[in-house]
């Protein structure tokens, strides 16, 4: 027996564990100190109504014998399929139900599509970046190339046609720098992608928070993208759904290599390793897709987005550089005073009890950076901005 030996080559994840230690110190010691969480990356506000009638109705479904449910399609069933097929339809984008694939979360569908690729493949990651993408290519020993994401590129590096990539991760809206691709950089990647040809993999969990109808939203608004990209989504920033796990992922059928259906690659693996959504909580995530989930979940989305609007002005006043927080829940900043990621941690939490995500968390190009998120409360947000700002 031996155990997968690349497990070693996985950095320990002690970006959240070290805050949680030195907010705990810092508590501690100033016991009368009131602490603003600004570094957190999960929802605050609730599950919103007509999702909530949505999982009782279909948990009183459940309980009766003519109208419960057992195994369901692992793929996911139709009646959400199609309510995402529709979501994209209104933006041009046309997908059938059989692109589309339930799953309990972009996380675990970023990890689970590495099995259609073979290690051999070169992948090329942003850095800094979500630390999932990184980890789940160290674990199966796949070979990374980091993209650069630099103030001099806006944190949105586009393609060097001289650099070999088989894998090519994009997240726009970003985390952690909140920048957002428009629709000429895109369609660069995709380009290369074909040129290449590699593949995508687009993360769009943050996609319901662009409202400029003039920037994408989704990587099949750029044409050629359905045939070297696959897109993974999710409702957990959407519509609250961080607890409640459901995500969709986007396998188009023109996406073949030589004689191979993608598609159909991924609905022999998800057949296979996969048991499906529970039907609660499908019923649920399409209660998000209904005129009236749309107006409720967009309601918390410009929740956040005012708290970012809020802690964007604040940045600006005190004139230091910054992108995102305009389609984004996250703010990316340079640490003022050209002050390490942590040491700036250490100063706004000591100075102004505020605590956000070091930038050296997300990989060496955030040294110098730091994030603010906007899932706090508007209270807590506005009380740090004015702090920020003292
Ligand atoms: N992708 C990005 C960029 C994220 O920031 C997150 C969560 O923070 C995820 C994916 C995971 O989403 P899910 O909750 O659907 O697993």
């Amino acid at each position: 027996m031996k155990l997968n030996e690349h497990y070693h080559s996985l950095e320990d994840s002690y970006l959240f564990s070290r805050i949680s230690q030195k907010v705990a110190a810092f508590q501690a010691a100033n016991p009368h100190r009131k602490i603003i969480r600004l570094g957190i990356g999960d929802v605050t506000l609730p599950l919103c109504p007509v999702v909530v009638e949505a999982m009782e109705a279909a948990v009183r479904e459940m309980g009766k014998a003519d109208t419960f449910h057992g195994y369901g399609p692992e793929q996911g069933y139709s009646f959400l399929k199609e309510a995402i097929a529709a979501y994209y339809g209104e933006r041009g984008v046309t997908l059938s139900p059989e692109e589309i694939f339930i799953s309990d979360g972009a996380k675990s569908d970023l990890g689970n599509i590495l099995d259609l690729f073979d290690q051999d493949n070169i992948v090329l990651i942003p850095d800094p970046v979500y630390p999932v993408y990184v980890d789940t290519n160290r674990m199966a020993g796949r070979r990374i190339r980091f993209l650069s994401c630099i103030r001099e590129n806006g944190f949105l590096p586009l393609p060097d046609p001289q650099i070999k990539a088989d894998l090519i991760y994009l997240c726009s809206p970003n985390n952690p720098t909140g920048a957002v691709y428009d629709r000429e950089g895109l369609s660069k990647w995709v380009a290369y992608a074909l040129d290449q040809k590699a593949v995508i993999l687009f993360d769009a969990a943050y996609e319901a928070f662009v409202s400029d109808p003039g920037l994408p939203r989704s990587i099949f608004e750029i044409p050629g993208a359905e045939r070297c990209a696959i897109e993974l989504c999710s409702l957990s920033k959407t519509a609250g759904f961080t607890g409640t796990r459901c995500g969709y992922t986007i396998v188009p059928n023109a996406l073949r290599f030589g004689g191979d259906s993608v598609n159909r690659m991924w609905l022999r693996r998800q057949t296979t390793k996969f048991n499906g959504v529970p039907y609660i909580v499908q019923r649920g995530a399409a209660a998000v897709f209904t005129s009236q989930g749309r107006k409720q979940t967009g309601e918390a989305v410009a929740y956040y987005k005012e708290n970012a609007r809020i802690l964007a002005q604040a940045l600006r006043q005190m004139g230091v550089w910054f992108v995102g927080g305009e389609h984004s829940p996250y703010l990316w900043l340079q640490c003022p005073g050209g002050m390490s990621s942590w040491d700036y941690f250490d100063a706004l939490l000591q100075e102004k009890g505020i605590v956000g995500t070091p930038g050296s968390g997300f990989g060496e190009n955030g040294e110098g950076f730091f994030r603010l998120t906007a899932f706090g409360s508007r209270e807590s947000t506005q009380e740090a901005a004015a702090l920020l700002v003292k």
